[in-house]
């Protein structure tokens, strides 16, 4: 469990994993106990998350928080005011300059906290997230349950391919995998559809 630290200066947090890890409840239990606290916290999502609400971060099992949906990362900063710990979902899906504008609210002694998908569908590195896990303070691997076999799980397995990174879906496009359940599945997807993956 992820135990805030004792300083008054900002830093970044990253929560990672594959979906349906928790990434999602573990940045509102963080934001919860922050507000609990009685400090400022703004709560930002990618406009293109609309999968449930529109000004809500929603994970997977309900719980829920008020969020601004932005269209570009340096969008962020315009909505900051004086926050104290700003919130941040579904961090793969924003722009290169995410990591950016993180550092810019870090030094202004702001606490960021991310949470992301690590991996797309095909197990690479996704967009902004190898540079914020490298500038980040704190990260938090977050794994799944493999649905095949129990194991842990890393990976985020999209059973109907087709070429589109961003495509937002749910337990009917996506599952968790392990590495082998993943590999195992990708071996049967590249011998029907000879993708190049
Ligand atoms: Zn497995």
């Amino acid at each position: 469990m992820f135990v805030e630290p004792r300083i008054e200066k900002g830093w970044i947090e990253v929560i990672c994993g594959s979906m349906f890890s928790g990434k999602t409840e573990e940045l509102i239990r963080r934001i919860n106990r922050a507000k609990i606290a009685h400090q400022k916290v703004v709560i930002f999502k990618p406009q293109i998350d609309v999968r449930y609400h529109e000004r809500k971060v929603v994970s997977h099992n309900d719980t829920q928080i008020d969020s601004i949906p932005v269209a570009k990362s340096k969008d962020i900063l315009d909505h900051i005011g004086n926050a104290e710990v700003v919130g941040i979902d579904e961090a793969q899906f924003f722009d290169m300059n995410l990591p950016e504008v993180c550092n810019l609210l870090a030094e202004k002694k702001v606490r960021v906290i991310l949470a992301g998908l690590d991996m797309d569908f095909k197990g690479i590195p996704f967009g902004p997230m190898p540079l914020l896990l490298s500038m980040a303070e704190y990260v938090t691997k977050v794994h799944a349950i493999c649905m095949q076999c129990g194991g842990v799980a890393g990976y985020t397995f999209k059973r109907i391919h087709n070429e589109q990174t961003v495509e937002l879906g749910e337990k009917d496009l996506y599952e968790a995998r392990c590495r082998t359940c993943f590999n195992e599945g990708m071996a049967v997807i590249r011998k029907q559809i000879k993708m190049d993956l």
